[in-house]
């Protein structure tokens, strides 16, 4: 098999030309010069002959590049090795390419190597930017999280708050009025003309009171009697009389629809309640 390659494109000076050894040509050539071996020949052609001799092989590709249009140009020194020892010069010319090649590399690696530094620098920038954002968002989540958490925390806090005096308001209501009145005393029932009942009764410490009927209507019990003559006591929902005789008086004066003295509180409060279907 006929091996046909492209070895080197070299020049000369002009006065120092050479003759082109293609087939039958015989012409002098001083620039782009074709080292070629043809079939385990080493031979110098022109670059007309080779073009036309060689379409095969493009020297317009990597051989372009490495000796230039014209060819690396050739000392006289070189020159005469080319005429005397072609294949010594072109293995001198490929040891120049190698070494030219293998700086090259270098080269290019350096250039890669900074590339991928400069990549790495930018993805090391966009790591820590995203890092820096995720912590942001992190913080910015965990204080809204602690906004809720305190919001929720005051909510039930005032749940709490509202739940215990609601159960204190139902304490008060419910406090039953056998705990303080003396069940052996006799008590008033008195129901006035403003839609109010009271009875006037004892409590365990011989106290007079007067107890509303049915306070729950009326919101503003405490203030149904002035303070002189009667202290509203909470707890029992009922006045603890200063003056019972004052007391009374002021409530008879709003009108009275009915009055009866009965042997017990319990008598009373039924006669206070039940009289008024
Ligand atoms: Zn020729």
């Amino acid at each position: 098999m006929t091996e046909r390659r492209l070895l080197a494109i070299v020049s000369t000076e002009k006065d120092n030309r050479i003759r082109c050894q293609h087939q039958g040509c015989n012409h002098p050539v001083y620039s782009a010069i074709h080292v070629v071996l043809d079939d385990s020949q080493l031979k110098v052609i022109g670059s007309t002959c080779f073009k036309q001799g060689y379409p095969d092989l493009h020297s317009k590709t990597d051989l372009t590049d490495r000796f230039g249009e014209k060819g690396r140009k050739l000392s006289p020194d070189e020159l005469e090795k080319l005429m005397r020892n072609t294949e010594q010069l072109v293995a001198q010319l490929e040891e120049e390419y190698k070494a030219h090649i293998k700086a090259e590399k270098r080269r290019i690696a350096e250039i890669e190597r900074q590339q991928q530094e400069s990549a790495q620098q930018r993805l090391h920038a966009i790591i820590q930017h995203e890092t820096q954002r995720q912590e942001a968002m992190l913080l910015s989540q965990q204080e809204a999280e602690r906004r809720w958490h305190e919001f929720n925390e005051k909510v039930a806090k005032k749940t709490t708050e509202l739940a215990l005096i609601a159960t204190q308001r139902e304490h008060t209501r419910m406090l039953p009025t056998s705990n303080w009145v003396n069940p052996k005393k006799s008590a008033l029932a008195l129901r006035l003309k403003d839609g109010t009942s009271w009875v006037r009764c004892e409590d365990l410490n011989g106290q007079q009171r007067l107890f509303p009927v049915e306070t729950l209507q009326y919101e503003n019990w405490t203030l149904s009697l002035p303070t002189r003559c009667a202290q509203a006591d909470l707890s029992t929902r009922s006045f603890i009389t200063k003056n019972v005789i004052d007391a009374l008086f002021i409530l008879r004066t709003r009108g009275v629809q009915f009055e009866c003295v009965f042997p017990s509180f319990q008598h009373a409060l039924s006669a206070a309640k039940g009289d008024r279907h």
